[in-house]
């Protein structure tokens, strides 16, 4: 089985549930799609101008979560859990069709899509895969957070760290190689707010899907949820999901090392936008089997799938 080549999913795969932010009940279904044909969402509870494209470009809102639009005003909204675990597997192409505004939001991480991909196997092309290395550092801050990208030899490293008054969330910080390292922990780390938080995000009407079923919610110094934590650094591994999704609004996977600070969807989108102004600043090379001894995929998960 080739690494360096297009993929996608071998059958189609369902998901149902509840979108976090509208409350509504959303089916999406993802199905296999021809190389270069790239990720595309198509809202079929719309009969026209229903084709919309999770590119950095279309990114129109970055509070809470990811939302995509296209010239006519179409949206999908909470791409990013799925993005994420579309780049993990290694998925180049695939039709994700969805029947609302936003994507469910299910346990709140990326686990479940992950499983069920892995499930239904994943099919190889014979077409190359494209992949972005970034040439220059191009850096993004506001205020005290900042987001940084920088060259990289061959792999993609993701530096991140969050600063809370909160305790029990605190200061953690986590490092990753997308590629390389076994990302578990990161794909099941479920989205989290802080409890006196709550009752602004729903002023905004946003969360109105929001429950301990699909958040953790920190109360002071307790975890509310009755499980707990899944692993002892979610809080930040969750941040690392989200920014490997918007990532992928780049349209490739990219070879770059990445560091950020108290960042999200705002800042790594403001980021791609500034890495995409200048030419010089990425190259898009077209890897070709045998050119280059290495995965750009993580292959701990592609094993499980062989
Ligand atoms: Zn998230």
């Amino acid at each position: 089985m080739s690494y360096l080549t297009q993929k996608t999913i071998k059958n189609k795969v369902a998901f149902n549930g509840i979108a976090l932010h509208n409350g509504l009940n959303v089916n999406v279904c993802i199905k296999p799609a021809e190389p270069n044909f790239g990720i595309v969402f198509k809202r079929v509870d719309l009969k026209a101008n229903n084709l919309v494209y999770p590119n950095f470009m279309n990114v129109t809102n970055t509070s809470l979560n990811t939302t995509i639009e296209n010239e006519f005003g179409v949206k999908v909204s909470t791409i990013e859990h799925l993005m994420g675990a579309l780049f993990g597997l290694g998925i180049d192409n695939a039709l994700i069709e969805i029947d609302n505004e936003e994507v469910p939001i299910l346990d709140g991480s990326a686990k479940q899509f992950i499983e069920k991909i892995i499930q239904v196997g994943v099919k190889t092309s014979d077409s190359p895969i494209k992949i972005i290395k970034i040439n220059k550092e191009i850096r993004f801050t506001d205020g005290e957070r900042f987001i940084v990208i920088k060259p990289s030899t061959l792999s993609l490293d993701i530096d991140f760290e969050l600063k809370y008054k909160n305790t029990v969330i605190g200061n953690q910080r986590n490092k990753v190689k997308v590629y390389e390292d076994d990302l578990s922990n990161v794909y099941n780390s479920r989205t989290y707010c802080l409890y006196e938080d709550i009752e602004f995000i729903k002023k905004k009407g946003l969360a109105k899907g929001g429950s301990l079923d699909n958040a953790i919610v920190v109360k002071n110094k307790e975890v509310l949820n009755s499980g707990g934590l899944r692993n002892k650094k979610e809080f930040v591994n969750h941040k690392i999901l989200d920014c490997i999704g918007d990532l992928y609004t780049s349209g490739y996977r990219i070879i770059a090392s990445i560091t950020c600070s108290q960042g999200g969807h705002y800042l790594t989108n403001q980021l791609l936008r500034r890495v995409f102004q200048n030419e010089e600043n990425f190259t898009i090379l077209e890897i070709k089997e045998k050119n280059l001894p290495h995965t750009l995929i993580n292959r701990k998960i592609l094993r499980s799938i062989a």
